[in-house]
């Protein structure tokens, strides 16, 4: 059960209440660089990104705003700290969320400017706290816990408040698994404002997708999460396909999946590389609800794939075709591949054209 949060609009992008969980990435080119950030934006809304965000550091990329959002078909984030000039620049431009700590802009002044241009523009603002960045009183009064993190966010968001602002997004980040989880229990019983989950500087792509399936699992599971980023030190494309991973193993999203048995004695065909090249297939195909197996023997395989929409159980150096545990025909070794995707090409038309 998804727990109920306030709805919030971005650009054209719903999230909140029981808006579908948006996936979410960053650009790692200089947001200046107004063609590689729009090649890159392309590649992760191809990918099923449905929010992007890029770093403004100065006045170049908050003006270059502009040019990238008439660009883009996904919202746009500008991602903000401390200069509260910036933050007006990247308004003007035309971004449709910004991702600022009010409590770091300086005086209220500044602040209530920044605020009322969001409401001008209405554009909501995402309050971001970070373990490696807390102020120094919420420091020494909660050290580095998952608290202090809910107690920073709930001086940013008392701010805002105060300013009679309210479409705020919260995300509260820490490289450890268990604090995050902690802090955004914590927060979702705290807040009603939609929250942003991810864990944050986890690694690259192994390791990174390793923690971000176990903190953001967790939390999906038990409904905690609006949105989501998976943070990788890698091409941020890959930050997309390993939340969709996560999201439609808790059956948060749609997407054909594979189903492959680990292999063991008997095993009679060359299987691994098979699964590879059909796992790496179905990332190319539409995001509907469809299951692929690809099973070592005909033993267990058909059985144990029950579920499963197609798939292939291996013989000695052949594969037994079936279809919803059902066997269909043998194929020899080397035709396998070809002759999987193209059946899986056939069935996933039929499904998208119902
Ligand atoms: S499906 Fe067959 S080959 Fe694969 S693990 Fe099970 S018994 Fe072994």
């Amino acid at each position: 059960m998804r727990k109920n949060t306030k709805e919030i609009k971005i650009g054209s992008l719903w999230i909140g209440g029981h808006h579908k969980i948006a996936i979410q990435s960053m650009t790692n080119t200089k947001t200046s660089d107004t063609d590689a950030t729009i090649v890159q934006i392309h590649a992760l809304e191809k990918a099923g990104c449905d929010i992007v965000r890029v770093a403004v550091l100065d006045e170049a990329d908050a003006y270059a705003i502009q040019s990238i959002v008439k660009a883009i078909h996904i919202p746009l984030v500008a991602d903000i700290h401390f200069d509260y000039r910036l933050a007006l620049i990247s308004l003007a431009s035309g971004v449709q969320k910004l991702r600022i700590n009010p409590g770091n802009i300086g005086s209220i002044e500044r602040i209530r400017e920044v605020v009322e241009a969001c409401k001008l523009h209405q554009v909501p603002i995402r309050i971001g706290v970070n373990l490696g960045s807390l102020d120094c009183e919420i420091r020494e009064q909660y050290g580095r816990t998952a608290m202090a993190l809910v107690k920073s966010a709930e001086k940013h968001v008392r701010i805002l408040e105060e300013l009679d602002f309210h479409d705020i997004v919260i995300s509260m980040k820490a490289s450890d698994v268990p604090m995050t989880i902690e802090a955004y229990e914590i927060a979702s019983r705290t807040f009603s404002y939609p929250l942003h989950i991810g864990v944050t500087e986890t690694g690259t792509f192994f390791s990174g997708s390793i923690k971000s399936a176990v903190g953001l699992g967790s939390l999906l599971y038990q409904g905690i999460g609006d949105t989501l980023r998976v943070s990788l030190t890698d091409d941020p494309v890959q930050e997309v396909l390993v939340a969709q991973e996560i999201m439609a193993s808790l059956g948060y999203f749609s997407k054909p999946t594979l189903i492959s048995c680990p292999t063991c004695g008997r095993t009679q065909y060359n299987m691994i590389p098979i699964a590879k090249e059909i796992e790496t297939f179905l990332q190319t195909l539409p995001h509907v609800s469809f299951k692929v197996a690809v099973m070592g023997c005909v033993v267990n395989g058909p059985g144990e794939a029950k579920d499963a929409d197609i798939g292939v159980a291996g013989g000695k150096e052949e594969a037994l075709l079936f279809k919803k545990g059902i066997a269909i025909r043998k194929i020899p070794q080397d035709k396998i591949v070809a002759v999987l995707k193209e059946e899986i090409n056939k069935m996933i038309e039929k499904v998208v054209s119902k």
